[in-house]
């Protein structure tokens, strides 16, 4: 049985670590596979194997990925690999010439094996029907295994289970050879370098906290660990002098008893660790990571291969004109297989988590650079790798999940006519849109939900920039601060430039609110909308979702009237809300990203869920309203 390591004693555990080389350490000893857990592993291959043979002489059952990479972790999954190889030459000459199956079966198993043999010719048959047999096999007849499932639709279909004792998941494939020279690879280079793994480490557990890598389910847009660690190899390889070898490198180190072509590719590299001259890189795993961040924040995905068999960023135009680039698919994020090169390893990853990877990447090196990365905290605080494993560390507190994204589309309908031209003409027209948008995001905050706001670092309030928008009134500027907003600093999103190396042109902006709630304004809306409509001034406006702003404004003020005014010391919640214009060159919405202060549980939920469908609907109300110059 395995022990998962609870959030809290990690953290503990790192911030006693003496430096970040240390807290890169420790993490590998604290996720790492136990003597026990191999162990156990080993004696359910054993099983395994002892089972198959029965039915598949001369059958192989080698485990892959995780379990043997070098990069395992407490309940990682156990790939197995059923090598048929032997059994089809088996099978083949006990059918001998003319049927002479006689031969064959002088042992007292023959009859089981005959039994399931006879019922499929392994060299003919199709990869579902050998598969549904290995199910068969697993279900019935070995002990302690359930769930057993044939997965037909995945690249490489698997046989998936769950060994009840352990609670171990694991899968069984039947083409995956390359997967046994990959593994191999990755393995030679943990022995390689003993950076390898404490780096590999950090940056799978950071992908993760980020939701940016590790799917436990497998498919879906997010980059697998076998992908990210191939990017830390590949980082590794192009380091200034290299501290790993191009596999192209290690092809000419291959002894001739190593040479290997699996499924077509040449698979050739030394088995034996101690054919590599040792690396005269030197750098400390603390500035690896930093590197790590600063390179892949600026590097250009979409527009070059990956490769580690040359370790360089391939140039996508002549990439595509080579024989594997033709049959490649290309995406948002892309790395080539070592081997079998004509496969992105990445391309099941989708746009918007390209380049959620970039934006984590440049937070996570923002931070590598302060005194909080690098220096242990004598006071006691989260310092080193533990900020950055936060899930939504204030840094990068405008990349917080999925889950806490709202967008917010641009929509021509809001605005009159001569708004519409002089926005579409407007030079900088993305900018534009999105100044209108963040004004109307501190307006619904702050004056309809009456929030109280703060950014960091302030211009004052009232400073919309409103050159390009032609006669249009700045609406937040005409606003007097509310003597009921108590802790209200005037408000001012803190704009943030975030510098951008390299070809980039464009100037990459996010502006930033911190916000608090003292009221359950999120409740009972609908309720006090029809009151205040009975109770007088009938309102032209009778949309059941949401009245005018200048109703929803009054409709905060009764619900804090019945609340009774009676504010507590402390808010209801706090969050930071970051707004960022949308990825691609033609995106003009606004990704407005929460992340709410830890440990506030199912009350931001609620007003979360709350705010995802009334934010945007008031965002174009104000935007049209300023647009139109009304009221
Ligand atoms: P974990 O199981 O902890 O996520 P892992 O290293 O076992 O880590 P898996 O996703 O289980 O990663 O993959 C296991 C093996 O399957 C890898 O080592 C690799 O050989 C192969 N593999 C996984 N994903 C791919 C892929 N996209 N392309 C090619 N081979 C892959
Ligand atoms: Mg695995």
């Amino acid at each position: 049985h395995h022990v998962q390591l609870s959030p809290e004693k990690l953290v503990q555990a790192l911030c006693q670590a003496d430096d970040v080389d240390a807290q890169m350490s420790q993490l590998v000893q604290l996720f790492e596979l136990s003597e026990s857990e191999r162990r156990l592993r080993h004696l359910l291959v054993t099983l395994f194997q002892e089972v198959f043979s029965e039915f598949f002489p001369g059958c192989a059952i080698l485990p892959f990925g995780s379990s043997v990479n070098g990069f395992d972790i407490h309940g990682c999954d156990l790939d197995l690999f059923l090598d048929l190889e032997k059994t089809k030459t088996f099978q083949a000459s006990a059918k001998g010439p003319q049927g002479a199956q006689a031969e064959e079966g002088a042992g007292p198993d023959s009859d089981s094996e005959d039994s399931i043999l006879s019922d499929i010719d392994l060299t003919t048959a199709t990869v579902p029907e050998v598969l549904e047999l290995v199910a068969a096999v697993l279900q019935k007849c070995v002990p302690g295994v359930h769930s057993v499932q044939a997965v037909h639709s995945a690249r490489r279909p698997v046989v998936k289970f769950c060994h009840k004792d352990s609670g171990l998941l694991g899968d069984i494939s039947i083409n995956n050879r390359l997967a046994l020279c990959n593994t191999r690879f990755l393995q030679l280079c943990t022995e390689a370098d003993e950076r390898v793994r404490p780096l590999v480490y950090a940056l799978r557990y950071w992908a993760k906290q980020q939701a940016l890598a590790g799917n436990p389910f497998g498919g879906g847009p997010l980059l697998n660990n076998y992908a990210l660690t191939l990017l830390v190899l590949f980082f590794l390889q192009t380091r200034i002098p290299p501290a790993l070898p191009t596999l192209a490198q290690l092809r000419e180190l291959t002894g001739d008893g190593d040479q290997a072509i699996v499924d077509g590719w040449d698979c050739s590299f030394p088995q034996d660790a101690s054919r590599l001259e040792p690396s005269a890189n030197t750098e400390s795993l603390c500035s690896l990571l930093a590197e790590f961040f600063r390179i892949f924040g600026d590097h250009d995905f979409a527009g070059c291969m990956i490769s580690l068999q040359e370790g360089r960023a391939l140039p996508l135009p002549s990439f595509l004109l080579s024989e594997v680039g033709a049959k490649l698919k290309l995406g948002p994020f892309n790395v080539q297989d070592p081997f079998e090169l004509s496969h992105n390893v990445a391309a099941n990853v989708n746009e918007k988590i390209a380049q959620r990877f970039q934006h984590c990447c440049r937070d996570g090196a923002k931070y590598c650079r302060s005194l909080q990365y690098q220096r242990k905290s004598s006071k006691g605080k989260a310092w080193g790798l533990v900020r950055l494993f936060q899930p939504g560390v204030p840094e990068a507190g405008e990349l917080g999940p999925d889950g806490l994204l709202i967008t917010i589309p641009f929509t021509l309908m809001a605005l009159s006519p001569g708004s519409r031209q002089l926005l579409c003409q407007a030079r900088d027209f993305r900018r534009c849109w999105f100044d209108k948008v963040c004004a109307a995001i501190t307006f619904v905050l702050k004056d309809v939900l009456k929030c109280s706001c703060t950014g960091p670092a302030g211009e004052p309030l009232g400073q919309e920039p409103t050159e390009q928008s032609g006669g249009e009134q700045p609406i937040v500027g005409s606003k007097h601060p509310r003597s009921d907003e108590r802790g209200s600093l005037a408000l001012s999103p803190a704009k943030k430039r975030l510098r951008v190396e390299g070809p980039a042109p464009e100037e990459e902006e996010s502006v930033s609110w911190s916000c608090a709630v003292w009221h359950r304004v999120w409740m009972g809306r609908r309720r006090v909308r029809r009151q205040l409509r009975h109770l007088g001034s009938p309102q032209p406006d009778t949309e059941q979702e949401a009245g005018s702003l200048e109703v929803e404004e009054k409709v905060s003020e009764a619900i804090i009237h019945q609340e009774g005014d009676s504010m507590g010391a402390e808010p209801l919640l706090r969050f930071t809300a970051c707004a960022r214009v949308g990825g691609g060159q033609e995106d003009t919405r606004t990704l407005l990203y929460f992340t709410p202060v830890p440990q506030q549980g199912p009350l931001f939920q609620d007003f979360y869920h709350f705010l995802q469908g009334f934010l945007p609907r008031m965002v174009e109300r104000y935007v049209g309203r300023a647009a139109w110059g009304r009221q």
